[in-house]
């Protein structure tokens, strides 16, 4: 029954610790033996104090000790391959060899062959096999089977052998087939946050920022200490478009203004749809001058293209832009009011024109 127990603790232990060691990974890419060395050394040093851990409540038989430790270096060889269990294995040998009394030294270094057989063995199979979960579960076997010898050695009897090694087995293959359960539901969790979130700030025609992405970065650029610009953008009649070749035809210039203006983007830039036909690009730490630069490009690169429909192969737009800069000294909801003002002027005064916002033009349009 205390056998039960110890394996039941074990068991606790081993899924609330790899939960909290998942925790730091759920937003990276899954980790493999091509990962950076820095992160797989530290999933290999996680999972190293999760055995250690186990094994500070392993079940003790004579001067054999048993619990789940197999199972950490298995979750470590999976992911980060040999230099993470490599880790978690030293660190495990580390912490025999210091629990283990003198007197009883051959029992740690008979540990300390165990699990460096198992890693090396293991190793070999990372390397010729998927990781699936019968494969994860025949590293756990592999472990199993390298321990059974060790536990025969150090325990007395036949028949406390018997019931500790039935309980090792059953414990061993059910923990590791619950801890890769849990690791793929938690991984299918957080990536399936990871997509509902890119969907949320996405644009689903263009692919783009949506308003509610650019409104969170317009929130963020007017906090920061440099100056900013802002760059609207509107589409020259375009209710012109869409009446005469059609609603789909729009849909298609819209989507591949989209693709000119995001190519004409610099890295830090946002360029996103802000609604209908309006285009919205956020440029931290750019005075208007280099914004005046970029609309002009803009505008030129797309009066001179042709955006080819299925209906229309020659279709030709203009727009119209509203540039907008600001320095810190008020809000980015003023700044983009401004760059609506701005963008109104270059309707008025002709379209197919980029405009920079000053208060001058405030006066003349009131
Ligand atoms: P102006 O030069 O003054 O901007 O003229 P305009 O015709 O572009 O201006 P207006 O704002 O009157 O028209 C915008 C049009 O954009 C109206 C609407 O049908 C169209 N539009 C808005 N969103 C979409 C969209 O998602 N797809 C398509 N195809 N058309 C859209
Ligand atoms: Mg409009
Ligand atoms: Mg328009």
């Amino acid at each position: 029954m205390s056998i039960m127990n110890n394996f039941i603790i074990n068991f606790c232990l081993l899924f609330t610790t790899i939960t909290l060691l998942f925790l730091p990974f759920r937003n990276q890419p899954r980790i493999t033996p091509k990962t950076n060395v820095k992160t797989r050394l530290f999933l290999g040093g996680a999972a190293g104090l999760i055995a250690v851990l186990l094994m500070f409540n392993s079940i003790q038989i004579d001067v054999a000790r048993v619990d789940l430790r197999i199972i950490p270096v298995a979750i470590a060889m999976m992911f980060g391959g040999l230099t993470s269990a490599a880790i978690t294995g030293l660190m495990i040998i580390g912490a025999r060899f210091a629990i283990t009394p003198l007197d009883q030294i051959d029992a740690a270094i008979l540990s300390a062959i165990v699990i460096s057989v198992f890693i090396v063995t293991i190793s070999v199979v990372r390397r010729y096999v998927r990781m699936t979960f019968w494969n994860f579960e025949l590293m756990i076997g592999i472990g199993i089977l390298y321990s059974l010898p060790a536990i025969y050695l150090l325990t007395h009897s036949w028949s406390t052998f018997f019931k500790v090694s039935a309980a090792y087995i059953f414990f061993n293959l059910i923990a590791g087939f619950v801890t890769y359960q849990l690791l793929t539901e938690l991984r299918r969790h957080f990536e399936n946050i990871q997509y509902q979130q890119k969907l949320a700030m996405t644009d689903a025609l263009t692919g783009l920022a949506n308003r509610r992405r650019l409104d969170d970065s317009l929130s963020l650029v007017g906090s920061a200490e440099d100056g900013y610009s802002l760059v609207l953008i509107d589409i020259d009649f375009f209710k012109h478009v869409n009446d005469t070749y059609g609603h789909d035809a729009g849909d298609d210039v819209l989507r591949q203004l989209g693709t000119t203006l995001a190519s004409l983007a610099r890295p830090d830039d946002l360029v996103g749809r802000y609604g209908g036909e309006e285009f919205l690009i956020i440029l931290p730490d750019t005075s208007a001058a280099e914004a005046k630069k970029i609309s002009e490009l803009a505008r030129m690169t797309v009066a001179r293209n042709l955006f080819p429909t299925t209906s229309v192969p020659d279709l030709q737009i203009t727009i119209s832009l509203g540039i907008a800069h600001s320095s810190g000294s008020h809000t980015s909801l003023e700044a983009l009011q401004q760059a609506d003002k701005a963008l109104y002027h270059s309707k008025k005064s002709g379209r197919n024109r980029s405009t920079i916002y000053t208060k001058a033009l405030e006066l003349e349009q009131a």
